[in-house]
């Protein structure tokens, strides 16, 4: 399939950037404890509390709240599911690749890197084994790891690797902006000759359809958002790269955008802290509630959710380690 490349508006001002902007963090440790009772916007939160985010738990809660509380707060363990695994092992891959000198950098060496990957993930993660079933049909996983190899194949239709120097790779990224720490990990950053920024994630899913390229373009945004308040420039290019269809989408970064898109995740925050509060975290279903593992607590496909926890703003004000899944078809 020939490669897309939509531009989208997102008007370029790369020169007028801001300062960073870098708050001195404060924790709940030391706070008190305020009654439970809804906030009202504009009101100051009742703790000091420096909220944390990653564009995963943020799309969590945009997409279902009740999801961002199963994920965030109460840290149900989830169901495996092969696209996800699969995510994980070509992601691994690419982001090997970049290990091998340039003119190593063949589509058989990428494809031969897919078993190993996949044998190393097993033995970080040895419950993947119950993903396939070899006595049922021996030729599932096989079947599983040639379609892994055709994604790697289909990144070679995108770009030339023995052409890049990526400046990163899975790069973890972080900030606090008045009390809001953005954190998470960027799949490649490459950065041009005269110093601009490009920002690339690989996605092994299709290309989402227009109603939900902004979906897409949210990870994107706070990426950007975080390489510009810590480096203050603005990335120049956001590029996904879809290698189930073999197409890519780029996008141009605006500061202005970006600063719009600051005020959104405090907005974001700022509800998850009001919900940690009250225990309103309310189901939402829509389509992705076909790739949610808790169906069984969930009141809207007739579950019950457990006991909300006491330490609720707490535990959602440190999640840990910024998570890559979402409730999506793939990653
Ligand atoms: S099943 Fe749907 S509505 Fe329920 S928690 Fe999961 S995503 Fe939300």
């Amino acid at each position: 399939m020939a490669l897309r490349s939509a531009l989208v508006a997102w008007r370029a001002r790369i020169l007028s950037v801001a300062r960073p902007r870098v708050a001195g963090m404060t924790t709940i440790a030391d706070s008190p404890t305020r009654p439970a009772g809804p906030v009202s916007a504009g009101e100051p939160l009742p703790v000091a509390v420096v909220g944390s985010l990653s564009p995963s738990r943020a799309a969590d809660f945009k997409n279902c709240p009740l999801l961002y509380r199963f994920r965030s707060i109460d840290r149900l363990p989830e169901t495996p599911t092969r696209d996800a695994a699969r995510g994980t092992v070509v992601h691994a891959v690419l982001q090997r690749l970049y290990d091998l000198p340039a003119a190593e950098r063949t589509v058989t060496a990428a494809q031969a890197a897919v078993t190993p990957a996949w044998d190393r993930l097993l033995e970080q993660e040895p419950e993947l084994a119950e993903l396939f079933d070899p006595a049922a049909d021996p030729e599932e996983l096989v079947a599983w790891l040639d379609s892994a190899r055709q994604l790697v194949a289909n990144y070679f239709r995108l770009e030339d690797p023995t052409r890049l120097e990526p400046a990163a790779r899975e790069e973890f990224v972080e900030v606090v902006l008045d009390g809001l720490r953005l954190r998470g990990y960027i799949d490649r950053l490459d950065v041009s000759p005269a110093g601009d920024l490009r920002v690339v994630d690989y996605k092994t899913g299709a290309v989402p359809r227009e109603a939900y390229e902004a979906k897409a373009l949210f990870q994107m945004k706070f990426y950007a958002l975080v390489l510009w308040r810590t480096r203050g420039v603005v990335p120049r290019q956001l590029r996904l790269i879809y290698l189930a269809d073999a197409e890519t989408l780029s996008y141009v970064a605006d500061a202005e955008e970006l600063a719009r898109f600051e005020k959104t995740l405090q907005a974001i925050w700022r509800a998850i802290a009001q919900a940690s509060l009250t225990g309103d975290f309310r189901p939402n279903p829509s389509r992705l509630c076909d790739w949610c593992s808790h169906h069984a607590l969930c009141p809207a496909k007739g579950g019950t959710p457990p006991p909300f926890p006491a330490d609720a703003l707490r535990t959602a004000s440190n999640p840990g380690a910024p998570g890559r899944c979402s409730v999506e078809p793939a990653v």
